[in-house]
């Protein structure tokens, strides 16, 4: 019935003749919205109730929206049966994703764009963008314990990456103990014949027993990343793999972490069979907002400004400290912490402790709990923080700019960056 039909969860991108799907949310309701839908000429509404105005023909009524997205999403994979490669962690799923679809191909290989990663998101990606390839790589993100079992109902992985288990949205998700569940759940809900990719992380491996499994990590494991430096503006990487030993020479700088997510990647092709194109892999270029570098005027300024948790920023700041002559950042807090807040800002004001200066974005008072001798400027406006860093970075220096996604500190990157012309 829904061949070809386009799907949205927002009104204000409904198109002639797509689906609407009402979802209840937290801040709204989409059933408040069907009207508006189907005016701007949805086919379909699909909604938990009956809803006045809008006619019968056009009304199609479930128990549950998501429910409803997820089972059609599952049909239409099954329809296809890609071989499904399943990733998660608390750390560096969208690089890992972005890196894997190229090495992959975009001819042979699907992947859930961008934050299309929930139990929304997901599904609607597939029943959109999904075009019968080969290979589909779905990006899992967990916020409560379940998420991830329930996003694998969609598609249970061939090929099972758990990245790491840190502390990102603990105060969502739960104790650390729920997180490791929570995401140990890829594995648990892996295809019969399938094979798990995972860090080799003590607190992971004493909990996976039975499936064929590989691991991976820094030194360590069987797909493992030996050393790396940083010459000039690149990267150069060892790897050593149960086959054979690599070097890449990475364009742009990679830090320690997304270095070590590769080593996942190169995992991943070989239980796939497929060979690494070396090219694709040098000239890949981190996703904007993940920890990328820029030079500009012989400052390396860092983004990193999409997400921040203790775990991302410890890799970020032991970085940028080979990168440049003087290290600083301009921080702001790590939200979805709940009880876990004050520790986690006391233990960032520790992390910072090894830079040279510390700006602080402060928008919401979060993260004014943070004590760090290093603290040399704080304001809650994005143009004095970009005056005051025109006034003392000088070439040769690094500035990391890297906070939660709702403090957006790319409001401070922008202004200096547009004011340096970079
Ligand atoms: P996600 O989609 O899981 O949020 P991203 O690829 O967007 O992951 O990266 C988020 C942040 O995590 C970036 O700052 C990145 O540099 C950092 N990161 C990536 N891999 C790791 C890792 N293994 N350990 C710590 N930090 C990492």
């Amino acid at each position: 019935m829904f061949e070809n039909s386009r799907f949205v969860v927002d009104s204000r991108q409904v198109t002639p003749g797509c689906v609407f799907v009402a979802i209840k949310g937290e801040k709204t309701d989409g059933h408040f919205y069907a009207n508006e839908a189907i005016n701007k000429g949805a086919a379909y509404v699909v909604a938990e109730k009956k809803l006045q105005h809008i006619p019968e023909e056009k009304l199609i009524t479930v128990n549950d929206t998501i429910e409803f997205l997820l089972s059609n999403a599952r049909e239409k994979l099954k329809k296809h049966n890609p071989v499904v490669i399943g990733i998660t962690g608390s750390n560096g799923k969208t690089t890992t994703k972005e890196l894997l679809y190229q090495l992959l191909g975009k001819d042979r290989a699907f992947r859930n764009p961008g934050n299309l990663n929930t139990e929304i998101g997901l599904p609607l990606s597939i029943l959109n963008e999904y075009n019968a390839e080969k290979f589909a790589i779905l990006e899992m993100a967990m916020n409560k314990f379940g998420d991830i079992a329930r996003l694998c109902q969609i598609a249970m992985p061939h090929v099972a990456i758990l990245l790491n288990v840190g502390t990102a949205h603990r105060g969502i998700a739960g104790n650390q103990e729920m997180i490791l569940r929570g995401k140990l759940q890829l594995i648990e809900n892996m295809q019969k014949n399938g094979t798990a990719i995972v860090l080799y992380d003590k607190k992971l491996l004493d909990r996976i027993s039975l499936k064929p499994m590989v691991t991976f990590g820094y030194k360590k494991g069987d797909y493992q990343l030996v050393d790396y430096c940083y010459i000039d503006f690149s990267t150069k990487a060892f790897y050593k793999t149960p086959r054979e030993q690599l070097i890449f020479n990475l364009k742009s700088i990679w830090n320690a972490g997304q270095l070590t997510n590769i080593s996942a990647v190169l995992a991943a092709l070989d239980i796939l069979g497929i060979d690494c194109n070396k090219n694709i892999l040098e000239n890949f270029t981190p996703v904007a907002g993940r920890f990328r570098v820029m030079n500009c005027n012989g400052i390396y300024v860092v983004d990193d400004t999409y997400n921040a948790s203790i775990e991302s920023f410890e890799t970020a700041v032991e970085t940028i400290k080979k990168l440049g002559k003087r290290s600083f950042a301009v921080v702001g807090s790590i939200k979805e912490q709940g009880k876990y807040s004050i520790e986690t800002h006391r233990k960032l004001g520790e992390i910072l402790e090894k830079l040279d200066g510390v700006v602080v974005y402060n928008v919401d008072n979060e993260i004014e709990i943070m004590n760090c001798s290093k603290k040399i400027f704080a304001s809650n406006n994005a143009t004095e923080i970009s005056d005051f860093l025109k006034r003392i970075l000088i070439p040769g220096d690094v500035v990391l700019f890297k906070a939660s996604r709702s403090v957006q500190i790319e409001k401070v990157l922008q202004i200096y960056t547009e004011e340096i012309r970079c």
